[in-house]
């Protein structure tokens, strides 16, 4: 089934695009967290990142600097961007076709994005050793 991202690909649906090419679709996402917030979309019906295969994610996140400098050249008022995707429901994703925001920041732009959060003081040795040791087993 055609997902809201599909339609705005296809053209179904009216966009704000600002970039278009065989793999990707880059458009304003219509919340604009800060003016010329982008969305940056694989043309496959992938949902999320736990899905790409190693060729999808070189088309894809080798266009992500690409697109994001053409962002930051567009205003000389853009100092910074953030780049992120949501994966999963937890995580925030609203939208279940995998996407990659690009944020500009301004100077006091006053975003607030998650990930800034220090938790340091509950973690030792041991418990850092444990869950980088879960993690690399995956491999
Ligand atoms: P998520 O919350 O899944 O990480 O991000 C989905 C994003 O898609 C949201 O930031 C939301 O504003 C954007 N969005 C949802 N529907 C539309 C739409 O119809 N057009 C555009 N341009 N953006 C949309």
């Amino acid at each position: 089934m055609e997902d809201i991202f599909d339609k705005i690909i296809h053209g179904e649906i009216p966009s704000y695009k600002v970039y278009d090419d065989e793999d990707v679709f880059a458009f304003l996402d219509i919340s604009q967290a800060t003016p010329g917030h982008t969305l940056v979309v694989p043309k496959a019906d992938v949902k999320d990142i736990f899905a790409y295969d190693d060729e999808l994610a070189k088309k894809i996140l080798t266009k992500l600097p690409i697109i994001a400098r053409a962002v930051k050249a567009s205003n000389p008022k853009i100092i910074g961007i953030n780049i992120l995707s949501n994966n999963g429901v937890a995580a925030g994703q609203s939208v279940p076709h995998s996407h990659w925001h690009i944020i500009p920041r301004y100077e006091n732009d006053g975003l607030d994005l998650p990930g800034a959060v220090d938790h340091s003081n509950q973690y030792d040795e041991k418990r850092y050793k444990a869950i980088a040791k879960s993690i690399s087993e995956q491999f």
